[in-house]
């Protein structure tokens, strides 16, 4: 489905990056792995790719740093000599009621989720542009189209990753480089590990599926907007929750 393609990750390390990263290397892209700290385990999915026949490098960026976002894209195309899929999945959270909210906390979900999509996307852009063809998919949240409690910073950078997905797609459309997301509900990963039992107890209950979504459910959408199947489509956002915003 991808052959001869190759894709960079954001966030590839592990959780729903890393799962994204293995399917679309399955479907024979080359696939840059990037992470923030944890080498190891980005050499670890790196030779988990390379397993299936194709080609990986891991590189270290912070997606929120213009120099290491510019200098990554360097290297990807440098070493696979284009790059055709762009998954902006990078992601953190710091939550706290808005009131106790401090300002660093804000900031450094803005800048981490919003602004890293936004340095990503425009890193890769002339690249993009100069092969007139690629995807570009961002990984939002679906409670950035709900909102949610506790979640003032991560939400809004979410919806902000919502309108940015459209702007971009309106402004590339006539490149042919079309941009979607996708916004998961309550994804088994060490992100939500890190909640209470009684936070995922409520979860679940309002997830209609009744069941959390696997990393390999949102992989699989993003394999399809990734592919050729999804060639009339742009500046959408798929939700992959169960059905819990409806
Ligand atoms: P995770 O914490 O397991 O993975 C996030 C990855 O992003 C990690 O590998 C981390 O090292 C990397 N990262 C963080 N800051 C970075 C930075 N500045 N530069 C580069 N990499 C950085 O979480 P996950 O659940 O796999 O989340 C992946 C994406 O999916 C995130 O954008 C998250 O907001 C989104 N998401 C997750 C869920 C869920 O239920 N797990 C739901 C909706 C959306």
């Amino acid at each position: 489905m991808l052959e001869g393609k190759s894709a960079l990750v954001t966030g590839a390390s592990r959780g729903i990056g890393r799962s994204i990263a293995l399917e679309l290397a399955r479907q024979g892209a080359n696939v840059a792995v990037n992470f923030a700290g944890n080498e190891a385990k980005a050499q670890s999915v790196v030779e988990e790719i390379e397993q299936l026949g194709v080609k990986s490098i891991k590189i270290q960026a912070d997606v929120a740093n213009a120099d290491d976002v510019k200098a990554m894209i360097k290297e990807v195309t440098g070493t696979f000599g284009s790059l055709d899929i762009l998954v902006n999945n990078a992601g953190i959270t710091r939550d706290n009621l808005l009131m106790r909210m401090k300002e660093d906390e804000f900031d450094q979900v803005i800048n981490t989720n919003l602004k890293g999509v936004f340095q990503c996307t425009k890193a890769v852009s002339r690249q993009m542009m100069k092969q007139k063809s690629g995807r570009i998919i961002n990984v939002a949240s679906i409670v950035g189209v709900s909102g949610n409690p506790g979640q003032a910073n991560y939400v809004a950078a979410k919806a902000g990753v919502i309108g940015l997905t459209k702007s971009t797609a309106k402004e590339f459309a006539s490149r042919n480089i079309l941009v979607n997301a996708v916004a998961p509900g309550f994804i088994s990963t060490d992100m939500t590990d890190a909640l209470t039992e009684e936070q995922k107890e409520s979860m679940l209950g309002m997830i209609p599926l009744g069941k959390l979504g696997q990393p390999e459910d949102v992989a699989k959408v993003v394999r399809f907007l990734a592919s050729e199947d999804s060639n009339y489509m742009t500046g959408q956002t798929l939700h992959i929750d169960g059905g819990m915003v409806m």
